[in-house]
């Protein structure tokens, strides 16, 4: 039996099933209130060492993820409603799990992905508080295991030992959160989105996470074609990483750059500048999170990412929050997020958090070789206003004597009202097409709706058409034309978008070897 889901981080796993949702073993309750309260106090605090020891041998985002639960752990707006029912007579295991399973609600049911990835933060959170509660370890996975339930803990994907294979099946899940992103930069298969009636509870399994799919009790002749498909990814990884110290060039020798895309300044730490053409999508709305960051911080990012490129072209994008990106204290609540106020419509609206990335971005620009752009632009006026914009902070600064440059303006083409009329903006510097959002606005599908999956494909010709014209249209009138979307780093998707006269992609750092050895692959 073989059940769809979203691949949220490709590859191969064949192994047991390993039943995620196991429930915790059940607690001894205590013989007064002021012991309760002791042993929810007892088992937060052993949470909470149990997280620091694992922040000890974390890297960067790892320990990010478990600085944020030991924060969690230690707000007592979290504890405090659950320190209150066992006062009006709980027991301290069902006041825990009634306090944190109502906060997960809350989660679970909010329309931005961001959000619903946060509920499995939290259910992390209250299993690892219960599990101390009852005295219960974790039972741990066996080596290659194919980890599958409703969704899992960050903690417990970093507990688990990945060196003998092994992936995760989500019932749920969701691509954009911080288990799919650690799973992606270890390479660990992962599957999200395979619904909530999906398959057994244990026996063997195929993960297929190239194409987004789990096969249960598995036949023979599957098992076989499973190995086939898999040990064509493992060459195909393998062969690829010989491209990544080239530049890359088609089969018939046409040169194609290959930039990378990232979003935290840290992001480059594992990245050698000589394997790519520099940065073409630097995403800023992750440095706008809990709190939104003064100039100095910004500037200190976007130098850091400029130094690190050298002279290479580092495009740093301006905010782009909204959609499913909220900021707390920056986007507004919606009922259509992503037909709302994102991106520049926001930042518009928001002129005085604006300027202060505006000014943060002249005054880095001295630093390597900056190129600026504008989200979900849809008109010129809106790419009028906001040059203008940079024009005005310019002005500022100069007067104040502050060292600066102003860079080259540009748009990301994600809107099809630009794909669609791009002579109206034949003024900007360069065109970076968004095809996650191009294509989501194109064929009317939500880009994180796994019940629409199947029309959100870049590969439709109508999506193709809309790049290609876009493509002719910069070269004609000497615009730079990139691509910064997911699809310029999918081997599947680039012979496509070589066809439509792209010569130039942006890609996530994991897929640069991928997306180089499949642009050799190409005859144009
Ligand atoms: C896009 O829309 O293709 C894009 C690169 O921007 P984001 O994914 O951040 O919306
Ligand atoms: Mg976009």
């Amino acid at each position: 039996m073989r059940i769809e889901g979203i691949p949220a981080s490709p590859g191969y796993a064949e192994g047991p099933l390993f039943d995620l949702n196991r429930p915790p073993a059940s607690y001894k309750a205590k013989a007064s209130m002021t012991e309760e309260k002791a042993a929810l106090e007892g088992a937060i605090g052993k949470a909470v060492g149990r997280l620091a020891s694992l922040v000890e041998t974390a890297d960067g985002d790892a320990a990010g993820i478990l600085e944020f639960h030991i924060a969690m752990l230690e707000d007592d707006a979290l504890s405090g409603p659950a320190f209150a029912s066992i006062s009006s007579g709980q027991a301290a295991d069902a006041a825990w799990r009634a306090a944190l399973d109502g906060e997960i609600a809350g989660y679970e049911a909010s329309d931005q992905d961001y959000f619903r990835a946060r509920a499995a933060d939290l259910s992390d959170i209250r299993d690892q508080v219960l599990r101390a509660l009852s005295e219960d370890g974790e039972v741990a996975a066996p080596p290659g295991a194919i980890l599958f339930g409703e969704d899992i803990a960050p903690t417990r994907f970093l507990e688990t030992d990945w060196s003998g294979g092994g992936g995760i099946a989500l019932k749920h899940g969701s691509t954009a959160s911080h288990v799919a992103m650690l799973a992606r930069s270890r390479g660990v298969p992962m599957v999200v989105g395979l619904g909530a009636s999906a398959g057994p509870l244990a026996g063997a399994a195929l993960l297929d996470a190239e194409h987004g799919g789990i096969i249960f009790s598995p036949s023979p002749s599957e098992v076989e074609a499973f190995r086939q498909s898999a040990s064509s990814f493992a060459e195909r990884q393998g062969a690829a990483r010989t491209f990544l110290t080239e530049p890359a060039a088609t089969r018939a020798g046409t040169a194609v750059r290959v930039q990378v895309n990232i979003a935290d300044p840290s992001d480059v730490d594992g990245i050698d500048i000589a394997t790519c053409d520099g940065v073409g999508l630097m995403r800023t709305e992750f440095l706008f999170g809990k709190t939104l960051p003064d100039e100095e911080t910004q500037y200190r990012a976007y130098r850091k990412v400029l130094e690190w490129a050298g002279g290479k072209p580092v495009t740093i994008r301006t905010v782009d929050a909204g959609g499913d990106k909220p900021v707390p204290g920056f986007t507004v609540e919606e009922t259509n997020p992503f037909l709302g106020l994102r991106g520049i419509r926001l930042s518009l609206k928001r002129r005085d958090i604006f300027r202060v990335q505006i000014r943060a971005l002249l005054r880095a620009a001295i630093h390597g070789n900056l190129k600026v752009m504008f989200p979900m632009i849809a008109t010129p006026d809106e790419y009028s206003q906001a040059a203008a914009l940079f024009a005005q902070e310019q002005a500022a600064l100069a007067a104040r004597g502050v060292a600066h440059k102003l860079p080259p303006l540009g748009i990301m083409v994600e809107v099809p009202s630009v794909a669609l009329a791009p002579e109206a903006f034949a003024d900007v510097a360069f065109f970076s097409i968004g095809s996650n959002d191009l294509t989501q606005y194109v064929m009317a599908a939500a880009r994180d709706n796994a019940a629409v999956a199947h029309l959100n494909s870049v590969r439709q010709p109508a999506v193709l058409r809309l790049i290609a014209a876009v493509t002719a249209f910069g070269r004609e009138r000497d615009i730079p034309v990139s691509l910064c979307g997911d699809a310029g780093g999918d081997p599947a998707t680039i012979p496509a978008l070589l066809e439509t006269g792209l010569r130039d992609l942006s890609v996530a750092p994991a897929q640069l070897a991928m997306a180089k050895a499949a642009i050799a692959d190409v005859q144009v």
